[in-house]
């Protein structure tokens, strides 16, 4: 379909050799895709205008007929330590996803999400209420990405490339907003606004933890993972990166063949089929021993290590005799588990377990000889769960809402 002002082609969805088809179609040799594709995911530009080796011809075909920025923010919050920013972004078709930076333990972790939506139906999670709107593109993906490393970016070392970490600033100043702010016009691009501490310069670990089943996604996350972990894209170690899948076994098998290295997490949340199918449906569909099937194939064939993530309930998945039956399920298995606190979801009934009980279940589950840790719960004061930022700027702040709409 030839580009016109309507259809501009979306430069982030493009794979490497799709951009370079996409160049010579332009009537230009091929290393001028090199060239931009290292704009794009290297100086992450937004704007042609700043790709200065390239022509003048060819910046301003890209001016006419391509796009760069995929994502409009329309509302942010940050906690009020200023570790966590969460962003709302509209996507060009009026859906809404959200993502996440966290700043802390000298990584900039960005939690992205791989779907607008999610089909998956877990009965404590805020994106399974809205249902699932449509797959997001590889570039969605990307994006979400790149709008955060060009933040960081121009927060740290004013753009120098270097290591992770380098131009670290440290913390000078407490002062900051937290809370809801959403933005009123169309601007293309509001700085997240982080108090503190002060933004290390690049993004170090990647979580697809937002909304959305990635492994439902598959072909348009991969495309993405791989745009970023080329080392001529943006360039992430593959270890940086972590998939969470609510468990579907034959995308476990897949990701299990795959030559890049990026860590699987699955979701458990539940050592039986019986609860576990309250809290996951989609167990009626892949019951725990298939899963764990699948997990126990993964290993043997990449020997990494997988982890499984378990939302702590109270009364409802934290007795010490499930933490016994959830030892003897992964007993013999290359793996870890991340106990994480439930972040309460408006209209459930699922309350967080009490800090005894969490630390009960942990104590047998590293007494059976399980690597288990908890995960710190971040960005609870600014909606940081999945899908609850969106739930809460569509639920209070619609009207802020209409002029980027
Ligand atoms: N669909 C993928 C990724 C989505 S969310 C998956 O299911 O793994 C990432 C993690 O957050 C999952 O483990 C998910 O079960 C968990 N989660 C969802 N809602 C939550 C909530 N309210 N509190 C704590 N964890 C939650």
């Amino acid at each position: 379909m030839p580009a016109n002002s309507t259809h501009p082609i979306r430069l982030l969805d493009l794979s490497r050799d799709a951009l370079r088809d996409q160049v010579i179609t332009w009537g230009q040799p091929a290393y001028r895709a090199d060239q931009l594709h290292q704009w794009l995911y290297q100086q992450i530009a937004a704007d042609p205008a700043e790709m200065t080796n390239l022509p003048a011809s060819l910046r301003a075909l890209l001016s006419e007929q391509a796009q760069i920025d995929l994502l409009t923010p329309v509302a942010e919050t940050a906690s009020r330590d200023g570790q966590t920013t969460k962003t709302l972004f509209r996507l060009h078709d009026g859906q809404l996803i959200e993502t996440v930076l966290m700043r802390y333990d000298r990584r900039n972790t960005v939690c992205i999400s791989s779907q607008a939506g999610c089909a998956m139906g877990c009965t404590f999670c805020a994106t399974a209420q809205m249902g699932l709107q449509r797959n997001l593109t590889p570039g969605e993906i990307t994006a979400q990405v790149l709008y955060f490393e060009r933040w960081l970016r121009q927060q740290g070392d004013g753009g120098k490339r270097g290591k992770v970490g380098s131009g670290e600033r440290e913390a000078t100043s407490a002062a900051g907003n937290s809370g809801l702010r959403v933005t009123s016009n169309n601007a293309p691009s509001i700085a997240p606004h982080s108090p503190l501490p002060a933004p290390r310069s690049r993004v170090s670990n990647i979580v697809v933890m937002g909304m959305g089943e990635p492994l439902a996604n598959y072909a348009n996350l991969w495309q993405a993972l791989r745009t970023l972990t080329d080392p001529a894209g943006f360039g992430l170690g593959a270890r940086k990166i972590t998939v969470s899948t609510v468990g579907l076994v034959p995308g476990i098998d897949r990701f299990a063949e795959e030559d890049v290295q990026i860590n699987l997490a699955v979701s458990l949340h539940a050592p039986n089929d019986a609860l576990r199918a309250t809290l996951a449906p989609i167990n009626h569909r892949y019951p725990i021993a298939e899963v764990i099937a699948a997990c126990r194939r993964y290993v043997a064939r990449t020997h990494r290590r997988i982890s499984f993530e378990y939302a702590m309930m109270a009364g409802i998945n934290d007795s010490p005799a499930l933490a016994e039956e959830l030892a003897a399920l992964l007993h013999g298995l290359l793996c870890h588990v991340n106990l994480i606190p439930l972040n309460p979801v408006a209209g459930s009934p699922f309350q967080p377990s009490r800090r005894e009980d969490v630390d009960a279940f942990v104590a047998i589950l590293q007494s059976r000889g399980i690597p288990t840790t908890l995960r710190v719960r971040r960005g609870i004061d600014i909606d940081a769960g999945c899908g609850q930022l969106k739930a809460r700027v569509t639920r209070e702040s619609s009207p802020l809402l209409e002029p980027v709409l």
